[in-house]
């Protein structure tokens, strides 16, 4: 399969522990997140698929939007998700022609790793977009 490494630069470098970050985070993204191997060397690392996929469920207020990055580690020779998690104000997108390009930034983004069987293998960190 080939590799969608220009996928990285869409990601942040480093995430932070805290909700709200002040300065720059303290987790690296590129690395291996299956708890054994925890492999940190970045070319290891390897995108071979993006998914975007939304949530929009009656009774809350946000859409929540989910970009999902399928990872390759080539140290453990497994695959895992690195998945950004965004929220949307329902009201305010509808005010935007739902067009969620223009609240990017209001909310901070939540950062997780998933196993193929859909189980949180790490709560990462969060970041801001445009930070
Ligand atoms: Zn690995």
């Amino acid at each position: 399969m080939e590799y969608k490494d220009d996928l990285w630069q869409e990601l942040p470098e480093k995430v932070s522990p805290e909700k709200l970050p002040e300065g720059g985070g303290k987790t690296r993204l590129r690395q291996c997140f299956i708890p054994p191997c925890k492999h940190a060397s970045p070319n290891k690392l390897h995108i071979l698929e993006k998914t975007i996929k939304h949530e929009d469920l009656a009774n809350i207020p946000v859409l929540i939007e989910r970009s999902i990055y399928q990872i390759y580690c080539n140290a453990c020779d497994h695959h895992f998700f690195l998945i950004l998690e965004r929220q949307f104000d329902k009201e305010m997108l509808a005010e935007r022609n739902n067009s969620t390009e223009y609240l990017r930034g209001m909310n901070p983004v939540r950062v997780y790793a998933a196993d193929e069987k859909n189980n949180i293998l790490e709560e990462i960190g969060w970041f801001r977009d445009f930070d």
